[in-house]
């Protein structure tokens, strides 16, 4: 099985690549980020849980968002793979989804890291907040608050991947159709 990781601060472009990877690799796209915001919408009791804690820009609980990739990874049998976009979030995470994947007699084959600087990113947030109707884009100290979630919390699994050998930073600066380019060829090297 081929399952990639992609891996990024938010606005880096994950959500955009990922569907792309997908269509290419043809893998089956698990986005955590928005498995949460069909919750909100639905307005069960979890989305309700995942709207507070969103809007702040912190993250959900570990054990909520590895059961939710629990109960995908259980669905097709059939699949050549997963692309996980914007989980894992946090070292737990990782090594959960690391032991959930053993149980299926896989493993993560590559985590590739989009790297975008601070100043990039936050105008991107900004701009689709705009667009997005999304209350973690809306307004400066959410976003900020994102991006210092994401260094303390989120970006220790680069060494936790980088001990396994499968870190694979990529530029995420430039269009996308070359930052798709960058990512599948990093895929097909592997
Ligand atoms: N989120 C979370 N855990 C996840 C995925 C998302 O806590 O596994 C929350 C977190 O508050 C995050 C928000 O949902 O800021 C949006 O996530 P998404 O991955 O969609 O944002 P992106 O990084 O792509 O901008
Ligand atoms: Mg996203």
């Amino acid at each position: 099985m081929l399952n990639l990781v992609l891996f990024g601060p938010p606005g880096a472009g994950k959500g955009t690549q990922a569907i792309y990877l997908a269509r290419t690799f043809n893998l089956v796209h698990l986005s955590t980020g928005d498995l949460l915001r069909q919750e909100i919408a639905a307005q069960t009791d979890l989305g309700r849980i995942a709207n507070e804690i969103i809007s702040k820009g912190e993250l959900v609980p570990d054990s909520i968002v590895i059961s939710m990739i629990e109960s995908k990874l259980k669905k097709p049998k059939t699949t050549v793979g997963f692309i996980f976009d914007g989980f894992p979030r946090t070292v737990p995470q990782a090594k959960a989804l690391d032991d959930l994947l053993r149980k299926h007699h896989s493993k993560v084959s590559v985590m590739l890291c989009l790297e975008v600087e601070k100043e990039e990113l936050i105008g991107r947030l900004f701009k689709r907040g705009l667009t997005s109707g999304r209350c973690d884009d809306a307004d400066a100290a959410t976003i900020e608050n994102r991006i210092n979630v994401y260094n303390e919390k989120t970006a220790p699994i680069i060494s936790y991947y980088e001990s396994q050998g499968k870190y694979h930073p990529i530029h995420g600066i430039g269009a996308v159709d070359e930052i798709a380019a960058r990512l599948s060829d990093a895929v097909e090297e592997l």
